[in-house]
Order: structure tokens, then sequence, then C-alpha cells
């Protein structure tokens, strides 16, 4: 039997994905790109122009694999199981109980399934890393959030935190690193509440550090961080540790401390740039990352240009910035001051161009540096920051080469082979 996928959205559905083919290819599936008997679709909801992409990908993959087995899990068939039931999906599921899933395409018995996710108390332990052609894997550490920003419809759809034991991380990334990839990506939905749901309440760098000890061959790569968990304390703990990659995704969405406070977000601009330096303290010369939302309800002109002044003073790597998208059911939705459409595309673009300079002055930076390249093919891989590096020469997939940096253009930094 052969399988189509496609997936949407954040890491955490990837990995999901990457997880889900290992169970099929485990009962005898395999991968095709035409023809398959059954098309897999991970969706996501995360705004309303994923949950449009999502039904373009369910469609596109039923008119490539006529007469397939359509099945669409996440966060979009989640939320809406009667949209996507009416595109002609076969198998629905939601966001959780990928096992399950498995052993329904495997039966091909047209099923629904969309459990409560405010129900789910368990984490549900997935296989990750074994499926070819891919050179870093991913270990899912947590599940669900509880934190109900205004705009954010995923506690919605992922139910409430579910954690990972740190044991259970240690052995995943020992299993990860035994199987001979260089990085490990850890990665949640919400993971700097890693732990609330656990016994003693260990916290996210009690699992970074399992994971870390016990993987110390390899690169460990944090997911997206919620700023409020980057503490001394937590800085202290992940340096010493001497396997952690330098590069940090942060959750900014707002540069501006009144859009902040209606976001419902639990930091303000002070915090959020305290976290920065605390972080270039402990990891010189790390690459900050952020997530930005563009155009939320009531958010001035004047809130905007406050916005943009602090991605300057945040000096990011890399910000993503998305329209702000409006989800109903969300506390932001009924707001006031929803701005137009373009309005929000002129922010983003506005966004992009602060954007290009900060990302060209921090490659530049790092002209004349050795970065340590996980090569994804054989001329070009990812640094330890993050920052796509090519090379003239030729270098072994999945493996990491000190490569010295002599040049930068279009966002890639150039180099040749150190050793
Ligand atoms: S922290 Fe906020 S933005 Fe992130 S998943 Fe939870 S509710 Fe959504």
């Amino acid at each position: 039997m052969k399988y189509a996928v496609y997936t949407l959205g954040c890491k955490v559905n990837q990995y999901e994905t990457q997880a889900l083919e290992t169970m099929l290819r485990a009962r005898g599936f395999q991968p095709a790109a035409r023809d398959a008997d059954v098309v897999i679709v991970n969706t996501c909801a995360v705004t309303a122009e994923s949950g449009r992409k999502s039904r373009q990908a369910i469609r596109r993959l039923q008119g490539q694999n006529p007469g397939a087995l359509t099945v669409v899990c996440g966060c979009y068939s989640q939320l809406e199981p009667e949209d996507v039931a009416a595109l002609g999906a076969d198998i629905v599921f939601g966001s959780g109980d990928k096992h399950a899933l498995a052993d329904a395409i495997v039966k091909a018995l047209p099923a629904r399934s969309v459990d409560d996710p405010f129900k789910r108390r368990v984490f549900e332990p997935l296989p990750a890393g074994a499926v070819a052609g891919r050179t870093r894997a991913m270990l899912k550490i947590e599940d669900g959030c509880d934190n109900f920003c205004a705009y954010c419809v995923i506690p919605y759809t992922r139910g409430r935190v579910r954690s990972l034991p740190p044991e259970d991380c240690a052995a995943q990334a020992a299993a990860l690193a035994g199987e001979g990839f260089a990085e490990i990506v850890i990665t949640g939905i919400e993971i700097a509440s890693y732990g609330k749901d656990l016994p003693g309440k260990p916290g996210l760098a009690d699992a970074v550090q399992a994971a870390a000890q016990a993987a110390p061959g390899a690169r460990i790569h944090l997911g997206s961080l919620e700023p409020t968990v980057v503490t001394e304390d937590f800085c202290a703990r992940l340096a010493a540790l001497g396997n952690i990659c330098p590069h940090f995704h942060l959750s900014l969405q707002s540069g501006c401390d009144d859009t902040l406070r209606r976001m419902r977000r639990k930091y303000d601009t002070a915090a959020f740039l305290a976290v920065c330096q605390r972080l270039r303290r402990y990891f010189p010369g790390c690459s900050l990352t952020a997530d930005l939302i563009c155009g939320f309800p009531g958010e001035s002109k004047a809130d905007f240009a406050a916005t943009l002044a602090f991605l300057e003073t945040c000096a990011f790597t890399y910000v993503h910035a998305f329209p702000y998208s409006v989800r109903p059911g969300t506390a932001a939705a009924d707001m006031p001051g929803q701005l137009s459409r373009a309005e929000k595309e002129d922010r983003v673009r506005r966004a992009g161009q602060v954007i290009a300079r900060l990302q060209a002055a921090y490659l530049a930076s790092r002209v004349g540096q050795v970065e340590q390249v996980l090569f994804e093919n054989a001329a070009s891989g990812h640094s330890a920051g993050y920052c796509v590096v090519r090379i003239g020469g030729q270098a072994e997939r999945g493996t990491v080469r000190a490569v010295r940096v002599t040049g930068a253009s279009d966002g890639v930094l150039l180099g040749e082979l150190a050793e």
C-alpha cells in the first residue's frame, strides 16, 4: 500500500507526521508522490489562511490521487471536522491519537474520531526519527497549552498541557542519537509550560538537560520558546550542558506593551529585552529569532511603529512576521478595531524591510567566523545558529562540518570547509 502525505503548520505537526509515517512504514506502507492508496493531510488552524491552505491541500492530494482513501488530521480538522468531512475525507481525526489513526488507516475503515481535547490528560508518546530523508530529528516533549492568548485557537484544538517525563525524554534522545541524528529539535506546542502536569513539576530545563546528557554527541536545538521561561537559572543550566544550539526562537508577537496586554501575553517589552540580553550573556553571538503578529485589533500606527523600533532594539537575526488572522471563538475575534487586510499586509511588508536589514547585519557579523554546519545536502546546511550556509565544496549529507564563513548574500552565509 502506498501513501502520500502533506503537512501544514508547526514543527509539532511535522513531528507527528514523521511519527505517523514511521508507524505506517512499520505496517508495510510505502511513500509515493502519485497513485497513492491513501492520502493524508495533517492540517493547521493557527490562522484563517492556514485553514484555507489545509482545504486546498486536501483537494490537491485528492486530485493527484483519484480514488485514494482521504485521511485528514491535525488542528484544522479538530476545529472544523464537518468542513473536512464535506470535502470528502474518509477518516477525520483531530490533533490527538496518532496510534489509533495508523490503525484506522490500516483497516481503511471510514471513521470519525474527533475527541474532546480538554479531556486529554496523558501525553501520547510517538515514535520519531526513523523516517529516511531527514537530517534532524524532532523530539516532542509536550502537547497542549493552557495560556489562551487572545488571538490563538491552539488551546481549543490541542487541549491542556501534557508532558513526556524527563526519563522518557532521555530515552528518546538517546535512541535518536543512536540512529545517527546529529541534531535533535526539542519541540512541543508550548514547551515553556513543560512539566506542570507531571509529579514533582519538573521544568523545561530538566527535560532539555535529560535529553542533552543522554545524547552528548548530538546538538540540541530548542523549538519556539515563551520568553517567561528564560530565567537566569534556565540559561545557566543550558549553557553548562555544552551541546545546546545557540539559536533561540522567542515568541514576541508585539513590541508594544499595550498590545501585548490586550493579547494576554505574560510579559512586557522590558522583560522581553532582559531575556534577549540574558541569552546573549550566556550564549555570546547567539542567534535570536521571533514571531510577530502585525495588525492585531486596535494596534494603532504608533503601536506598530513602537514594535518596529523594538525589533531593532532586540537585534533579531530573523523575525517571522504574519498578519493577524481572525479565529472565531477567540477573545480577539470580537475585539473592536479590526484592521483591513490591506493594512495588515502593509504592516507585514514594512516589518519585512526592518527584518531584512537586521538579518543582513547578523549575517555580516558571522563573516570570518567558523560555523558548525549540519549538511542537508552536499553543498548546503544549517549552522548551529540556524542560518543557511552554502559551500563551494562537498560535504556528506547528515554530518556536521566546520565551515569558515567567507561572505553573506541574499540571506545565506557562504563559506568553505575549515578542515
Ligand atoms: S502560548 Fe498563546 S500563542 Fe502559544 S499556543 Fe498557547 S495560546 Fe497559542
